[in-house]
């Protein structure tokens, strides 16, 4: 919401409201100061539980359908409560992505500092390497020979010019991207700060945002930042500061994130990036070659070559296998970890006869960076290595094989360090399973949550009236014949689309039906004269932004498109779900966690795989009605809606039947 949005009104005369009615109520301050606002009575409703829940120290789980205003539901109790339990840390509000956390900073907070009666504050938190390190960048300015490549030079110049007037000095305040590598050379890091001994300590833009965030009332930060702090604590440290309440939006990625910030992955580029940065690739300067011994040298040289061995070796247990292959028990002989821990000796024994002070910490940081990425190989390598049980597996990457390792289950560890520990957590979302699970029992389930109120608001859209619902009749079953049903989808989209004059988007499953469906569509679209957009081609951003700016045209892609994306008004009047998203059942963590249910004596398509799916189906319809003005159908192209018993409840979880819809 800009300022322009809404009209900044005299303080009215009354007393000082403090619920969330007073606020969100009709007569509300909120509504006061909009002049065109809408009552939504989901959202006070939503609102007011979370209101109770912090009251009474509950966890409250709410879904919220689209358009209830979620954002207002759950900051505005959430600074109410901040305001009057000063000195129990700040309220936390966790996003899915920085770009959320961005809209909450620039458009619903600026709103509510505006018209809520009394001061308060809200800072805004991402990781220490989104931050520039001032002492670092004019290390980097002052060594001449740092980049050969104009580019990267043009770039590194930029970053100077830009710190001189930065008010956050973060990454993405930076007017243009810049180079990986150039950004490594400037970011704060971990291991790499002089803190009050720094002589830019009083303005850095790290230290700043560290004292700003231990005094914040208000503290937005993402699921990946809040559950690095998670796997910090489990080690006794820290990067957030206490606090009671977390109030996590998108709640449904929490398990997945927390899944990867325990978990552990180690690629070829991640060994080679930590090389580069003490000698060699595309910087003239060799940390090495000033300062290291020539045993150092020689490690570096064999770590080099034992690093395109080891991987290599992976590519061949792979097999060109896309799938993944688990490792079960079995241990890994690792030719990385011993030259590894030798280099980093060696780098920090270097450290110690350096003199000069900028110098020695990178030494010493790079130094700890190759203990840390030791520790990660050994992990990965030995079962049982990582502290708690870890998956392991192989995957393929277009940059070579990653070994990866996750934890079978992340119920204990959230249980133990966030639901039980003495915090009151919110979850929300617009989707957090399959609409008939009335206690959100699968949600619980997946994160350990033993008890919590529930609350379900529907969307204030009228989705009969809105939208239209086809379930395309006589299709090929998928799992029967696939290619017939590849042809079938291929020939009845392109009927859509045409019908509808592009304005769609095309949900796939996988990556290689988003290309034999690309493939059907190209030459009968371009005849048409509608633009294909296909995922890949383009950041998700710019595809987006292509979308909008040519409403006709026809997007089309998988996973990161069935939800998080809103293209309003008639640039998306046609959803075409090719087919139901269940996850790929040979995926070896997938695989891990089917067998764990069943050993439970569970069933792991009820359990698992159907909720997900259904949660996932419901994202991709909730892709088409994204305001009031909205209107449009959402077609479904798998017959087994129909044809299989299950296939109802992906249908009754759609919003139609919805008492408040
Ligand atoms: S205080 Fe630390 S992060 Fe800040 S400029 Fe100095 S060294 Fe860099």
């Amino acid at each position: 919401m800009s300022d322009a949005e809404f009209e900044f009104l005299p303080e009215p005369a009354a007393s000082v409201p403090r619920t969330v009615a007073d606020f969100l109520g009709a007569d509300g301050a909120i509504a006061r100061r909009l002049p065109d606002y809408e009552r939504r009575p989901q959202q006070l409703q939503m609102a007011q539980a979370i209101e109770r829940a912090l009251q009474g120290k509950q966890h409250l789980i709410a879904e919220a359908g689209t358009g209830v205003g979620k954002s207002f539901a759950y900051l505005l109790p959430a600074v109410l409560h901040a305001d009057t339990h000063q000195g129990e840390g700040p309220v936390i509000v966790s996003t899915r992505t920085i770009a959320l956390q961005e809209q909450l900073e620039h458009k619903d907070l600026p709103f509510l500092h505006a018209v809520l009666p009394f001061e308060w504050s809200s800072v805004t938190a991402v990781g220490r390497s989104h931050y520039v390190c001032l002492r670092r960048m004019h290390l980097a300015e002052r060594e001449q020979t740092l980049f050969a490549d104009p580019e990267r030079k043009d770039q590194l110049r930029g970053i100077v010019q830009w710190s001189l007037t930065t008010r956050e000095g973060t990454r993405m305040d930076l007017p243009a991207p810049v180079q990986p590598e150039v950004w490594e050379e400037v970011q704060a890091e971990h291991g790499n700060c002089l803190h009050r001994a720094c002589k830019h300590y009083d303005h850095c833009h790290w230290q700043r945002a560290r004292r700003r965030m231990a005094t914040a009332q208000v503290l937005i930060v993402n699921h990946s930042l809040y559950m690095a702090d998670l796997a910090l604590r489990l080690a006794g440290a820290s990067l957030l500061p206490d606090h009671r309440v977390v109030i996590f939006d998108e709640a449904h990625h929490l398990e997945r994130v927390a899944t990867e910030s325990i978990g552990l992955r180690l690629s070829a580029r991640m060994v080679g990036w930590h090389l580069r940065r003490l000698h060699g690739g595309r910087h003239d300067r060799s940390l090495l070659r000033n300062h290291g011994s020539s045993r150092a040298l020689l490690l570096w040289e064999e770590l080099r070559q034992q690093n395109d061995a080891f991987f290599a070796m992976l590519e061949d247990r792979l097999g060109g296998s896309g799938e993944g292959q688990a490792i079960g028990d079995e241990k890994l002989d690792e030719p990385l970890s011993q030259p590894l821990l030798e280099l980093a000796q060696d780098v920090v024994a270097a450290a110690t006869r350096v003199e000069e002070v900028d110098a020695r910490m990178e030494l010493n940081a790079r130094g700890s960076g190759l203990q840390g990425l030791a520790n990660v190989v050994r992990s990965l390598c030995t079962p049982g290595g990582h502290g708690i049980p870890l998956v392991r597996w192989v995957e393929g990457h277009k940059h070579g094989p990653i070994l990866c390792g996750a934890p079978l289950d992340v119920r204990a560890t959230l249980r133990e360090h966030l639901f039980g520990a003495g915090r009151t957590c919110i979850l929300t979302s617009a989707t957090l399973g399959p609409a008939d699970d009335t206690g959100f029992s699968w949600f619980r389930g997946q994160l350990g949550i033993e008890r919590a109120d529930t609350l379900r608001v529907g969307s204030p859209f009228d989705y009969r009236r809105v939208c239209e619902l086809v379930v395309e009749e006589a299709m090929p079953d998928p799992t029967r014949d696939a290619q017939a049903f590849g042809r079938a989808v291929g020939e009845r989209t392109l009927q859509h689309v045409l019908q509808n004059g592009g304005r769609a988007l095309l949900l796939c499953t996988s990556w290689a039906m988003v290309r034999e469906l690309a493939a059907a569509l190209h030459l009968p679209l371009h005849e048409a004269g509608i633009e294909l957009l296909v995922q890949g081609q383009l950041p998700i951003a710019q595809l987006l932004a292509r979308k909008r700016a040519v409403p006709t045209s026809v997007l089309i892609g998988t996973d990161s498109l069935w939800e998080g994306i809103d293209v309003r008004g008639d640039a998306l009047t046609l959803v075409v779900v090719t087919k139901l998203p269940f996850a790929n059942p040979s995926h070896p963590l997938t695989k891990a966690r089917m067998q764990a249910i069943t050993d439970d004596g569970g069933d792991p398509f009820l359990e698992w795989s159907l909720p997900e799916a259904i949660l996932k189906f419901r994202q991709g319809f909730g892709r088409l009605i994204r305001s009031q003005q909205d209107r449009g159908k959402v077609v479904v192209m798998d017959p087994r809606v129909r044809t299989k018993r299950y296939g109802m409840r992906f249908l009754a979880s759609l919003p139609f039947g919805d008492e408040d819809g």
